[in-house]
């Protein structure tokens, strides 16, 4: 027993260690991880609920490690961002998504739109605007076809900056959507000032919707405000049809969640858009 606190104390150092050296050596796989292909991206049905139609997706990057298999991206995106790494793999991402959504609507899914996330550091490299503009072009895109999304978060975070900037991307006709609202702390009059298209609600309020609960009430709060500034809300998360029927009901637009569709292929999505079962 006397060695006992030694022994725990090492324990944690060799597993803090450990901890690093993968986080270190994903990191490394991860930079080679476009170059070897091993990156994708899966895109996840967003409905409209006033048509019952879907609408367009949300992209979402994948990347499948030949040792590790799929490595989620809470796991690689937060590597990424603190070494600048996601600037160009953001681009990347962008790039895939605008000629996915240029190939959906050359296929006869006309409506088709995309939603691509944003990181921090992506939000505010000097580039962004410009890469859009040209992605636009390249794909002749109709600019509502792309939806940026920012975290709370990411927007509130020195809020002169973040008007700034999305007045740029709002300029170029793109769609601007607030994602995993109701985390952060957001100012009214910010949000006033935001030119931004949609809110988001964060899953983390979708989860327990029954009668009195105080997730209800927020929902249909944001509901209720995004209405009065002209915004329009996102739903995610949703995984019942008991939610799905409740979010209706409070004035959400869109849903998204795997109730509607986990992530998938392109083609996959298309087939689900082209050929409804019901
Ligand atoms: P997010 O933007 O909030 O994306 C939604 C996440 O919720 C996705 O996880 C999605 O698969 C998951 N999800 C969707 N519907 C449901 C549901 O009904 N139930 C549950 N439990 N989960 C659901 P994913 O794909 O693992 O992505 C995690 C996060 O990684 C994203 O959160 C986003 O912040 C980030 N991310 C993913 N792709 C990109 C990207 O291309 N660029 C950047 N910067 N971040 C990305
Ligand atoms: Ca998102
Ligand atoms: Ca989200
Ligand atoms: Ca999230």
């Amino acid at each position: 027993a006397k060695n006992a606190g030694r022994n725990t104390y090492s324990f944690f150092e060799a597993s803090m260690h450990a901890n690093v050296q993968q986080q270190l050596s994903l990191l490394q796989d991860f930079r080679k991880a476009l170059e070897n292909n091993e990156l994708s991206l899966a895109y996840q049905p967003k409905l409209h609920v006033a048509s019952g139609k879907i609408s367009g997706a949300e992209a979402l990057l994948r990347w499948w490690h030949d040792e590790h298999g799929q490595v989620a991206p809470d796991r690689f995106i937060p590597l990424a961002e603190r070494t600048g790494l996601i600037v160009p793999i953001g681009e990347w991402v962008l790039d895939r998504a605008c000629r996915q959504v240029r190939e959906w609507q050359d296929d006869g899914w006309v409506e088709a739109s995309v939603a691509v996330n944003l990181s921090p550091m992506q939000f505010r490299h000097s580039g962004l605007v410009a890469t859009v503009r040209t992605l636009l072009n390249r794909y002749g895109l109709k600019p509502q076809s792309l939806t940026l999304e920012i975290t709370e978060s990411t927007a509130m975070h020195d809020t002169e900056s973040s008007i700034v900037i999305l007045q740029r991307l709002c300029d170029l006709g793109v769609r601007i959507a607030i994602d995993d609202f109701g985390t952060g702390y957001s100012s009214l009059l910010y949000l006033k000032r935001l030119p931004v298209d949609e809110l988001k609600i964060d899953r983390g309020f979708v989860r327990d919707l029954a009668p009195e609960t105080e997730d209800r009430a927020i929902v249909g709060a944001v509901a209720a405000l995004a209405q009065t500034l002209g915004l329009e809300v996102v739903a995610e998360g949703v995984e019942t049809q008991t939610q799905f029927e409740v979010l209706s009901q409070l004035g959400c637009d869109y849903l998204q969640g795997y109730l509607l569709g986990r992530p998938m292929a392109p083609d996959a999505l298309l087939d689900r858009v082209m050929k409804p079962s019901d």
